[in-house]
């Protein structure tokens, strides 16, 4: 399983599928990716292989920002609804995991009792929290913020927001995640072997840490809000 995410002006789709085929070896049964321009998010996903979603992405489609998933089915079959990205009712946050949160049912059943969920993940807990605090009136950041705080289990997470196109938000704890520094745009992934075709500059993520990233700029918090500063380094792969 694995996760992709760009932010820049090149064609996001692109660089989403070729990073999910780096991060194929990892093993996973569905793939999905969401790319988000003006006309709002577009989610492509399949079950099986990533040639599959491929063919399946609308290849006119342009985007400069996106984030993108290999499956490893933990709750739920391998489907097509199951497969990430997912989304809340809203329709408003699309979001990506790769993990187990343990808590899931727990969290259901305290927070989103009135809520329908769409598949039988763990995993769309996320997503329909984040939407439920961001509709009693919390900022995006804040409301992913009280989400992350509240998960027990293991997560890299990739969010957008469909009103902070700007934004991939990201959080991390026992799965891989690092963020990848570009000219001019920023990317994500569980293994810089899945972007070093776009740069060879990688910041690591401590657990418990979540990003907020822009094309132009990475900010890193830790569980307190506060933030956190780290040096990148140069990763030494061939491409
Ligand atoms: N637990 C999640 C699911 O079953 C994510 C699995 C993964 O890491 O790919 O959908």
């Amino acid at each position: 399983c694995g996760i992709t995410g760009y932010i820049g002006e090149m064609d996001a789709k692109e660089i989403l599928l070729k990073g999910l085929e780096k991060l194929e070896y990892r093993g996973y049964d569905s793939a999905g990716i969401a790319v988000s321009n003006e006309k709002g998010v577009h989610i492509f996903k399949e079950k099986g292989r990533i040639a599959d979603l491929r063919s399946a992405v609308d290849g006119e489609i342009f985007a400069q920002a996106g984030i993108g998933h290999t499956r490893w089915a933990t709750h739920g079959v391998p489907s097509y609804i199951n497969a990430h990205p997912h989304q809340s009712t809203s329709g408003r946050f699309t979001l990506v995991h790769n993990g187990v949160i343990e808590n899931y049912t727990l969290l259901m059943s305290d927070y989103l009792q009135d809520v329908p969920f769409q598949s039988d993940t763990d995993s769309e807990i996320i997503v329909q929290l984040i939407a439920k605090f961001s509709e009693e009136g919390l900022e995006t950041e804040d409301a992913f913020h009280k989400t992350i705080n509240l998960l027990k289990g293991s997560y890299a997470i990739a969010l957008i927001d469909v009103e902070a196109p700007d934004i991939i938000f990201i959080a991390k704890n026992k799965s891989p995640l690092l963020v990848g520094v570009g000219d001019g745009f920023n990317v994500v992934a569980s293994d810089a072997m899945a972007m070093i075709q776009v740069t060879d500059t990688f910041i690591e993520l401590m657990d418990k840490e979540m990003v907020i990233l822009k094309k132009n700029n990475v900010t890193i918090k830790n569980l307190q809000g506060e933030n956190v500063t780290r040096a990148p380094y140069k990763a030494e792969i061939d491409a």
